[in-house]
């Protein structure tokens, strides 16, 4: 079975051509710092990759187009190859290929046909993991896989306490400078990609089944907290206090942090049955910094949007394998000195994530 649920812009001031401006007096600054793009990046979320038949979700709700996946990430990396400012690099926000690979022996040669495919993108991708990476492969088989993009993370000198664990896969880097992204392991706690006999799985198990009486651990029927299912995960203290000390770093050094994470974490984007397990945690964590200004999460493949009451943008990304062919599903991001702008294709929607005003942390 397969147990995933599930105005246009302008960026220059507009009108006058170039003879008004000669003959017209000094403006007070259309053209101020704020209209500079300093960066963009990619977002793709869910590919779920197969050689199969067109399906249907777990409630047969959404048809999944495992084929033209394929294709629909290829249509992305020729779009982002071609645009003028070319992104600095994409952010892959997990479940790359269908766990159905797993039943058909497939894993492996999914793998290679979509890695092959990234590696026609002319910029760096970092990876995510998801549910689905660990319906088809162990964790050390992702630590040891092109799927494993931690070597494109950066050091923050003299500040040990901002490397992370071996525990967990997350890293940090710096597409930009004074801009830092930190890609998170939604399934750091979870029963999905721990080893069957270890403590933590035993732990987890145990965190899984006091939230969720099912029978069936994939069912969140009944629950008063619905994300404790088996797809989802959550992240340990361990990294919540690696997160912690790397936002304490970003706010001092007077950073804009962007995360990223299969597993959304903001209840007014997301259905409820696909957020982190421990979603609360992360958003404290988050909320007791000034730095972060937007949460990328995959997962939900419907996409979703909200800004939280701490000026976070919670951007739920489309997912690939629910887009007809007709369509698309991915979007670049626009990068200003004083918002992101998400310039989204297909069923993604253009989204402007102004920066949060200082006055707000004054509480
Ligand atoms: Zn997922």
């Amino acid at each position: 079975m397969n147990w995933h649920h599930q105005p246009v812009f302008s960026v220059r001031p507009p009108g006058k051509n170039y003879l008004e401006i000669m003959d017209a007096k000094p403006e007070p600054g259309p053209l101020s710092e704020s209209s500079e793009l300093l960066f963009s990046f990619g977002v793709i979320a869910d590919i779920q990759y197969a050689d199969l038949e067109d399906g249907y979700n777990f409630q047969g709700s959404r048809q999944r187009y495992y084929r033209h996946s394929l294709l629909h990430l290829q249509g992305a990396i020729e779009h982002w190859n071609k645009e003028s400012s070319p992104p600095s690099c994409v952010l892959q926000l997990g479940d790359i290929i269908d766990g159905y690979n797993a039943q058909y022996q497939a894993s492996e040669k999914s793998l290679e046909l979509i890695m092959n495919t990234f590696q026609r993108l002319k910029v760096p991708v970092h990876h995510t993991w998801g549910n689905h990476e660990f319906y088809n492969f162990s964790r050390d088989y992702l630590t040891n896989s092109k799927l494993n993009t931690k070597l494109l993370e950066d050091q923050i000198a003299h500040h040990p306490e901002t490397v992370p664990s071996e525990n967990y896969y997350a890293y940090h880097f710096v597409p930009f400078p004074k801009f830092r992204f930190i890609l998170l392991d939604a399934y750091d706690m979870s029963v999905l990609g721990v080893d069957p006999s270890s403590p933590k799985y035993q732990q987890c198990l145990k965190i899984l089944r006091e939230h969720n009486p099912n029978v069936e651990l994939n069912s969140p029927q009944g629950l008063a907290e619905p994300q404790f299912v088996q797809f989802n995960g959550g992240f340990s203290q361990e990294q919540l206090n690696w997160l912690n000390e790397v936002l304490t770093f970003s706010d001092k050094n007077q950073e804009k942090v962007v995360i990223v994470s299969h597993l959304p974490i903001y209840p007014e984007a997301s259905d409820s049955v696909c957020l982190a397990w421990n979603y609360r945690d992360a958003l404290a964590v988050i909320w007791s910094h000034k730095c972060v200004v937007c949460f990328f999460a995959g997962h939900t493949h419907d996409g979703g949007y909200s800004e939280d009451p701490f000026g976070v943008h919670h951007v739920n990304i489309e997912g690939v394998i629910e887009t007809a062919p007709d369509s698309q599903a991915f979007g670049t991001v626009h990068v200003y000195p004083d918002k992101m702008v998400l310039k989204g294709r297909g069923r993604v929607p253009d989204r402007i994530m102004n920066y949060k005003k200082e006055k707000a942390f004054h509480f």
